[in-house]
């Protein structure tokens, strides 16, 4: 497609969105009966679980460290998960992203306090249609709190992207492949705290403050709706009535 076309003449995008609008998103946690703490996100066409296990006795025992708990990370997309299939190893891009979300979790994370421990966080991609290191990210922070693991806040992303010269929020692939600029942004919000933050492509002074302020916009909705996700799985206990 055209760069041109992906904004239209009344500044809408190719998908109808105004140019702050999220895609529609549904989130929902504990969905996995297996492990300790999961979560499931959609985010448009991106389809994520992810799975929390710990914390444990660190395995294998020499990467046990003696004041903390280790995080492991792993962002994994499935072979059917992109329009071209993918090999089912794990690529560089996916050793990257497997990086970038274990440290933001790490921010929000007191690891100090599980000595010679381990923390697992497992992101399968089981649908790919751009935004997945965010919403994987913001879906792994939902898995951990299911796993009654204490954090300092919840953690949620969004991208903001420049595509035919207009900041957008909430990047499709359409719209990812063909940007001038990529910029994902993950945060805390209730301690103020930027966790993740990558820029592809150049930006402006001016673009980049106005992007930032895009996807705190963004990420507020988005961190809205973890904490209901979290209470919904919480009443089933009866321990929220509301
Ligand atoms: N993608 C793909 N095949 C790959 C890697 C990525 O089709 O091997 C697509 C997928 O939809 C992904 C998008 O490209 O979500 C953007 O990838 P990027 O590396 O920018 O990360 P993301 O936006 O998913 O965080």
């Amino acid at each position: 497609m055209e760069k041109a076309l992906l904004i239209r003449e009344d500044g809408t995008r190719v998908d109808g969105r105004k140019p702050d609008e999220l895609r529609p998103f549904r989130m929902e946690v504990g969905v996995l009966e297996n492990a300790d703490g999961s979560a499931y996100i959609e985010m448009g066409k991106t389809k994520i679980y992810a799975a929390v296990y710990g914390p444990k006795e660190a395995h294998p025992r020499h990467i046990a460290q003696p004041h903390r708990a280790i995080l492991q990370c792993r962002y994994h997309m499935a072979t059917f998960s992109v329009s071209e299939r993918k090999a089912p190893g794990m690529t560089r891009r996916e050793h990257e992203l497997s990086k970038v979300i274990r440290e933001a979790l790490e921010s929000v994370l007191f690891l100090e306090e599980y000595p010679r421990s381990m923390i697992e966080v497992f992101v399968e991609v089981i649908q790919a249609d751009a935004g997945t290191r965010t919403a994987g990210l913001t879906a792994a922070s939902l898995a951990l709190a299911d796993a009654g693991i204490p954090m300092a806040d919840l953690v949620a992303g969004v991208a903001v992207g420049k595509v035919a010269g207009r900041l957008v929020l909430d990047l499709s692939e359409e719209e990812d492949k063909n940007c001038e600029a990529d910029l994902p942004v993950g945060m805390a919000p209730s301690i103020n705290s930027i966790v993740l933050l990558q820029l592809n492509g150049r930006l402006t002074r001016e673009e980049f403050s106005e992007a930032m302020r895009m996807a705190k916009k963004g990420i507020e909705v988005l961190y809205e709706a973890q904490k209901k996700a979290l209470q919904k799985r919480f009443a089933a206990y009866g321990e929220v009535t509301d």
